[in-house]
């Protein structure tokens, strides 16, 4: 077990219960505080800490590499160090901030380095260059097989025997609390017409999670199933913001466009894939059988638990989807090998999301469009308006956490408000 993980570990700094940040989280994110240039932080219960202060303090000395990666406006720097060097600052956090440590009293520099988390800002913590959205989770799939085509054969035949996805856009993927702009396009609302121009009707969220690459590749090289984990450095919430109506006219036979690359939305914080080692299970039964390549040893699915807000302008917010990542039947490892079965090459900072995770239950459904089911069952909210999809005012809110032997590890939150199309 890594130090880091060990659940009986305690920090000098209070950390409430329901905190998502606890001292085995330890996650990386780039803040902005005061008039200080970004730079590479973790959290602890409601803090930042800025990695800057204690890299100059020489807590990082030995661990032998460049601390001017912490004054980075992103983690890529830091991540293409290497699991080495992340998982070595990660553990020594640990041992700063644990109670029982003698060696160093940190406790006495906290103001120096520890800032309330409401007075930061936090920023997009990695440049993406590449990003590609996954379509794993068999439940959404069978969903949306049921709705647009035939409830007896909903998944298609290229579906149970390989990962499917697409490629995206990094560009309009924007950190939590940013506004997301009604888009316009063309729809075609009536079959027997021709299509039209204006702002989308049928705004909807995909609940997904997204994982980000740490190793570079080369053009032609393949990242096999064993290796797979050394190549993705952490997760973050994801939300896949989807114009269905655009959706529906544009993508046969390329696939997603204009429908989903106006804008996506991902939770400030990097959780490491260290961090969620505990709480691994076991995935799917796979069959038909799948293909060696997609083989894999071990427990590669995660217990993580996902839920979805709608809170209309100036209202409450009302729980519309508890789900878990454990509903993905192609897990990451899976993902990754397929990705890269071709040669195609990743590099530091690429981002990989899950495709929207829907469980068995109607209340885990991780999409509007799934929710009320094509518009035909609308959702009531607890002010006892009622949603077929998202309007203007409402912000989408989504968490994730993990427990398990009394550690909480969360994510923060991915949230997005709609603006009205300009
Ligand atoms: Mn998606």
């Amino acid at each position: 077990m890594l130090r880091a993980n060990d659940p009986s570990i305690k920090s000098w700094v209070e950390v409430s219960a329901d905190s998502d940040f606890p001292i085995q989280n330890l996650p990386f994110g780039i803040a902005k505080s005061g008039n200080k240039q970004p730079g590479v932080v973790s959290a602890i219960g409601d803090f930042v800490i800025d990695l800057r202060i204690l890299g100059e303090h020489g807590f990082f000395e030995d661990l032998d590499f460049d601390t001017n990666v912490f004054e980075r406006p992103y983690l890529n720097d830091f991540i293409a160090l290497g699991k080495k060097i992340t998982n070595g600052v990660r553990d020594r956090l640990s041992l700063i901030l644990d109670t029982d440590y003698d060696d160093w009293d940190a406790s006495e520099l906290r103001d120096y380095f520890l800032y309330p988390m409401a007075e930061v800002e936090m920023l997009l913590p990695v440049q993406i260059g590449d990003y590609t959205d996954f379509y794993s989770s068999r439940e959404h799939a069978t969903n949306v097989g049921t709705m647009f085509r035939d409830p007896e054969n909903a998944l298609l035949p290229n579906w149970s025997h390989l990962p499917v996805g697409y490629h995206g856009r990094a560009s309009s993927i924007v950190v939590s609390g940013t506004p997301i702009r009604r888009p316009k396009g063309q729809t075609k609302p009536n079959e027997n017409e021709p299509p039209v121009f204006g702002p989308c009707k049928l705004l909807d969220f995909e609940l997904e999670m997204a994982f980000i690459v740490g190793k570079e590749t080369a053009l032609g090289d393949s990242i096999g199933t064993k290796d797979a984990e050394d190549h993705i450095f952490g997760m973050v919430v994801f939300n896949d913001w989807s114009a269905r109506d655009i959706q529906k006219w544009e993508y046969i036979p390329l696939g997603p466009f204009l429908g989903k690359n106006f804008g996506s939305t991902i939770s400030p914080w990097v959780v490491t894939l260290e961090a969620l080692e505990p709480f691994k299970i076991p995935g799917y039964k796979q069959e038909p059988a799948i293909l060696p390549y997609l083989e894999y040893k071990g427990n590669k699915n995660y217990d993580i638990n996902l839920e979805v807000a709608i809170k209309p302008e100036g209202e409450d917010q009302t729980i519309v989807c508890k789900s878990n990542f454990k509903y993905m039947y192609w897990n990451m490892v899976q993902q990754l090998a397929h990705h890269t079965v071709n040669g195609c090459n990743f590099r530091v900072g690429d981002m990989c999301a899950s495709g929207t995770i829907s469980g068995p239950d109607s209340s885990a459904f991780g999409s509007m469009l799934e929710l009320s089911w094509k518009g035909t069952k609308p959702l009531t909210l607890n002010n006892g308006a009622t949603r077929k999809f998202i309007q203007d005012g409402d912000t989408v809110i989504m968490k994730a956490n993990a427990e398990k032997n009394g550690v909480r590890i969360g994510f923060g939150t991915a949230s997005g408000k709609i603006i009205p199309a300009s």
